[in-house]
């Protein structure tokens, strides 16, 4: 077994059901998820999107909010006024250049307000299907240790090679089980080397051996 199929399995093994934990149901509350998930936890904006949804269930609603409410509806995100200002704007965009369809090509996700390569990523993956990888804190650490990027690869860079290495088919799934073992097994500060079965290929240096 190679590398990349070790790392396949073993990811396989350690997280079979790894998915989005945010909550949707159609392309239009994933973008809108996925920008209100910038730097906040999925957990937390799975609480105010219930709420968020069931008030402004389209774009063409949205597009119409009052800003003041849908800030009080997720204020307890953070950088919540900006958001609260991009998602009413997108919801605008997509009404108004898109026939009230999400896009699904990355130059005009990205010049939607608060659509950055990450969340362009996990839209193209999610929504579209698309073979490609959203690398956020986890999936650069742990690509990185595991040698299948290098230390000073910037995000694009990591990105590009994880699309390289690993199947297209399995690159939706990678990036959630990427984010799991970085979160849960091979975190930042303390990563539980002393029980990997990835330690025969990590090419990290600072293994932690002790309990
Ligand atoms: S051996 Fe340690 S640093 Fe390497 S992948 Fe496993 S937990 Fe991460």
């Amino acid at each position: 077994m190679n590398k990349i199929e070790l790392i396949l399995t073993t990811l396989e093994k350690m997280y079979p059901n790894a998915k989005a934990e945010l909550f949707y149901r159609n392309n239009f509350e994933l973008l809108v998820a996925v920008i209100l998930s910038a730097q906040t936890t999925d957990i937390a904006v799975n609480k105010v999107t219930p709420i968020l949804f069931k008030k402004y269930p389209t774009p063409k609603l949205l597009k119409e909010a009052v800003l003041k409410d849908v800030e009080n509806i997720i204020k307890t995100i953070g950088l919540y006024r900006t958001k609260a200002r991009n998602i009413i704007k997108t919801a605008e965009l997509i009404e108004t250049h898109h026939n009230g369809e999400i896009p699904n090509n990355r130059k005009e996700l990205e010049a939607l307000p608060g659509v950055g390569r990450k969340t362009a990523n996990v839209v193209l993956a999610n929504a579209f299907n698309q073979a490609v990888i959203a690398v956020d804190t986890h999936v650069a650490r742990v690509s990185k240790r595991l040698g299948l990027a290098k230390e000073d690869d910037d995000t694009l860079a990591v990105e590009n090679k994880l699309v390289q290495l690993f199947p297209q088919d399995k690159l939706q799934k990678l990036h959630h089980q990427l984010i799991f073992f970085g979160r849960y097994h091979c975190q930042a500060r303390k990563p539980k080397c002393y029980q990997c079965p990835l330690i025969a290929v990590c090419q990290y240096e600072n293994k932690n051996l002790l309990k």
